[in-house]
């Protein structure tokens, strides 16, 4: 937390993180309702539904896709899409709750509250509603959040001057983290269902784990018996693509080098270019409702998603091919990365901080469970719950006290499970401690009932805005 221990240095009289302000959980926290009891009931039941309506549809389509599966014993997956739904649910809403309680009972034990006890609340509420939730799913949420931690530790660092931003860093972030990534999947050496996943994007002609190359031309002439027309298209463009260049003997794919990479432009373009259209559907529902010709054109010739994959996949392969053919002979995790530092930079033409981070984290996890599994480092027990905790009291104190330095996607999601209640907090008190905590809502003081309000401090602020008998 040295973000934190730098507060003091904004102005002489800005209070530090040990430092503390007088008030109660009444007149800081829940500003809309005085029984701290009244609160919890009505936070748990407004959490309840809008974590209900964040997972019971995640669930849904995850029990649909089982359901293709011909063994599946539909009872059971029923019992148990259920009863992960509720468990997922549960965790959420407590998530939200529990912040609550333990802000109350902090208030409650000190009297007031310090510039740390965001950070506290935080983590304690996250330990133990992360308990709640599945052990399996703790790992994704751990990183998911420390993801989150880190941006926002970034921007705290940028809005305190510590840190200057680099123009692009996202772009060179993934283009680095990249190099690993690629790296590991030529050497077959990530994760198995990472692995997979990265073998279906840029195909396994690439990684050690090659099969007989006989085997599969078998298989791609049978699967061209039920092709549609457009594939037919497509086939004939790159079987004509398939006599220009060659292939050297290091390349393992079956087509030349040109139809290898050309093959992947066409077929993540178009993939890249679907996925868009179904990320952009509102703004088409939009457009079509009030017939905005010019919105609906704007969302259908949107190629950001598209040129972002066809680049990835292209340059990679390109790259692997070019330098298999300059040398001889492959290494694969050279190569790798190499062609993974290269095909980084398509983030060019979809730059996004999140999916750098992400990737960063993710590499970091992956880095750790390589040292742990060659014992190079210890295995901690509940790593996973320790992050997820620790991420979670950064991220809470950000949203009391700098919420402008949280994703707003995140902090909208944060507004809804609190049932719209968490920008109501009074954060003009917190004013003293130097984080702009009401730059978000700069005009808001709550309409506190005077019979509960009993800090003078808070008194004198509630008169300086008139709120005061
Ligand atoms: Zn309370
Ligand atoms: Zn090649």
């Amino acid at each position: 937390m040295v973000v934190l221990s730098k507060m003091t240095d904004v102005g002489a009289n800005t209070l530090g993180p040990f430092d503390a302000i007088d008030c109660t959980c009444y007149e800081m926290c829940h500003t809309w309702n005085s029984s701290c009891m009244g609160t919890y009931v009505d936070t748990f039941h407004k959490a309840f539904v809008y974590a209900f309506k964040v997972y019971a549809p995640l669930y849904l389509l995850n029990a649909l896709w089982k359901l293709q599966k011909k063994r599946t014993d539909k009872k059971r997956l029923a019992r148990s899409t259920i009863l992960q739904t509720l468990r997922s649910t549960l965790f959420l809403t407590m998530n939200g709750t529990w912040v609550l309680m333990v802000v109350c009972a902090y208030g409650k034990i000190f009297g007031k509250f310090h510039g740390v006890s965001g950070f506290i609340v935080g983590l304690i509420s996250s330990f133990l509603s992360i308990i709640i939730e599945r052990k399996s799913r703790r790992g994704l949420l751990a990183i998911y959040i420390t993801n989150l931690a880190l941006e926002i530790l970034f921007k705290m660092s940028v809005s305190r001057g510590y840190v200057t931003p680099i123009n692009r860093g996202e772009i060179y972030l993934f283009a680095l983290s990249n190099v690993a990534y690629m790296s590991y999947f030529r050497g077959s050496n990530l994760p198995s269902y990472l692995q997979s996943v990265f073998e279906k994007v840029l195909g396994n002609d690439e990684t050690k784990t090659y099969k007989i190359r006989e085997e599969r031309e078998h298989s791609s002439v049978a699967g061209n018996k039920f092709i549609f027309s457009l594939k037919k298209m497509c086939s004939y463009l790159l079987n004509n693509l398939n006599s220009i260049g060659s292939r050297p003997p290091s390349c393992c794919h079956g087509d030349s080098c040109v139809a290898y990479s050309a093959r992947a432009a066409i077929k993540f373009f178009s993939i890249g270019y679907g996925i868009q259209v179904l990320m952009n559907y509102r703004r088409i529902f939009q457009a079509l409702l009030r017939s905005n010709l010019s919105l609906l054109g704007k969302s259908f010739l949107d190629f950001r998603l598209a040129k972002f994959f066809c680049a990835y996949v292209t340059v990679f392969r390109a790259i692997n091919c070019f330098l298999r053919r300059a040398v001889g002979q492959d290494n694969p995790e050279f190569f790798g990365g190499i062609a993974g530092f290269f095909s980084g930079f398509s983030a060019l033409f979809y730059p996004s901080t999140t999916l750098s981070l992400y990737a960063v984290t993710k590499l970091l996890d992956i880095f750790c469970m390589k040292a742990v599994a060659t014992k190079r480092l210890p295995f901690f027990p509940n790593f996973d719950v320790f992050m997820y905790s620790l991420s979670m009291g950064i991220v809470y104190h950000a949203s009391i006290f700098e919420p402008h330095n949280i994703r707003p996607s995140y902090w909208s999601f944060m507004k809804g499970l609190s049932g719209y209640k968490f920008p109501l907090l009074f954060r003009k008190l917190l004013d003293r401690f130097g984080t702009e905590a009401t730059k978000m809502y700069p005009n808001f003081v709550p309409d506190l009932d005077p019979k509960y309000v009993i800090t003078p401090e808070v008194q004198q602020v509630l008169a300086s805005h008139g709120k005061w008998p």
